[in-house]
């Protein structure tokens, strides 16, 4: 059992090494550095193979390099995936400094005992620094299980450590070395390692997974919600308060002139601009995207049509006085906005974007650059002509 069991572990640890460098083939950098970890340290647990033709002192060396390599590799992947502080100064010491310990312990002093207490303080410390440094980004319940993980390595490994370096001195060794609490300290030590190695596979999966998403749901000019993402955060719950929820449209007006005076760039700029000021309107739980070219929705929820209307207007008044020359566009821009509330009759929140986009439609009909809502709306289309137009008379 005991040989199948040192056979086993370099086997598993590779198999994650490659597991990690697969989902770092997406694009994820811890995972990068975890597959290095993984793979050191079953290079570390296969070392003992090159006795056949090297010196014992050598490959304790070349284990011991490998072991710290590894922890090395795990607690900069830990930093790089909670995106904390380097701390490349500190964890380069503790590797230099331990290694250079373990180096006199084998060839100067040739103490196993020194050489094993030093190599397991090293790398604990290497993976505590880390986790010190991350300590406060956890998020996902998964990370939170890949930090336990990590607390449970270190504290077998200081259990462990004490134990042998205790009683490495003493003439129970021997008999310690064979014994069932050895077994179970060995069994205990791999449980550790799979289980960080599992819970960082997940954690730097569900990494990878969460950026396709965001790219999937997110407009790359503006950082906005696209229009799958709109759809999405609304499908969510977005729309629980659904009754009392604003939907404003807004959209560029003679932005392709735009484009044409000042060129697609400008005209990128332009737009991220009205993101921005969309984005800074002030409402809990507003979401916007970006649904077209120039057109954006912002979605209110608890909001009554006044306020939606008086919030959409403000956006109008800051585009028409931005100062647009930074960017290479030297006179006012303006947009159109249409307003509509959710209304108790309707069956999904694209009946309220409807409305709205009607009102946008007479906002650029009777002359643009202005906020249209249905003052009467209770949602009920029926309401029909009753319009409350709000516009800026000097731009007109
Ligand atoms: P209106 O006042 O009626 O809205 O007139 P408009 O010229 O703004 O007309 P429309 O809204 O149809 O214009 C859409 C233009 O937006 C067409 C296209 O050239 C431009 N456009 C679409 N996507 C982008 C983009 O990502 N960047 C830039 N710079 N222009 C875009
Ligand atoms: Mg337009
Ligand atoms: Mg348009």
């Amino acid at each position: 059992m005991d040989e199948n069991f040192a056979f086993l572990l370099p086997v598993v640890l590779s198999l994650f090494g490659v597991a990690f460098l697969v989902v770092a083939r997406y694009g994820n950098r811890a995972a990068l550095f975890w597959g290095g970890g993984y793979l050191c340290a079953a290079l570390g647990f296969l070392a003992p193979l090159l006795l056949a033709v090297l010196p014992v002192a050598a490959v304790a060396l070349a284990a011991d390099a490998l072991f710290v390599c590894a922890f090395l590799f795990y607690s900069h992947a830990l930093i790089c995936h909670f995106n904390a502080p380097r701390m490349f100064a500190l964890r380069g010491a503790i590797a230099m400094l331990g290694y250079a310990g373990m180096a006199v312990a084998v060839l100067g002093v040739d103490s196993l005992r020194y050489e094993l207490f030093l190599s397991d303080i090293t790398c604990g410390l290497l993976l505590v620094v880390a986790m010190v440094a991350v300590r406060l980004r956890l998020r996902a319940p998964v990370e939170k299980a890949l930090f336990a993980a990590a607390i449970f390595v270190v504290l077998e490994t200081v259990v462990r450590t004490l134990v042998f370096f205790y009683m490495a001195g003493s003439p129970a060794i021997d008999a310690f070395v064979g014994s069932s609490y050895a077994y179970v300290m060995q069994i205990t030590s791999t449980i550790g390692a799979l289980l960080l190695a599992l819970t960082a596979l997940a954690s730097v999966a569900l990494r990878v997974l969460d950026g396709h998403r965001r790219d999937a749901e997110e407009d790359p000019l503006t950082g906005l919600l696209n229009r799958r993402g709109f759809e999405q955060f609304i499908g969510e719950g977005g729309r629980s308060a659904k009754n009392d929820a604003a939907i404003i449209v807004a959209d560029i007006d003679w932005f392709k002139s735009i484009n044409d005076h000042f060129g697609h760039a400008a005209g990128d700029e332009a737009i991220r601009e009205v993101a921005r000021l969309l984005r800074a309107v002030s409402w809990p739980g507003l979401a916007v995207a970006r649904f077209g070219g120039e057109e954006f929705i912002a979605y209110l929820p608890n909001c009554r049509l006044p306020d939606a209307h008086m919030l959409a207007n403000t956006v109008r008044i800051a585009l028409g006085e931005r100062d647009l020359s930074g960017i290479g566009i030297d006179r006012p821009i303006t947009a159109s906005f249409g307003i509509s509330v959710t209304a108790a009759g309707d069956h999904t929140i694209h009946e309220a974007i409807s409305r709205a986009d009607r009102l946008l439609y007479l906002a650029k009909s009777s002359g643009r650059n202005r906020v249209v809502s249905n003052a009467a709306d209770g949602g009920q289309p029926a309401a029909g002509p009753r319009l409350f137009v709000v516009r800026d008379e000097m731009s007109g």
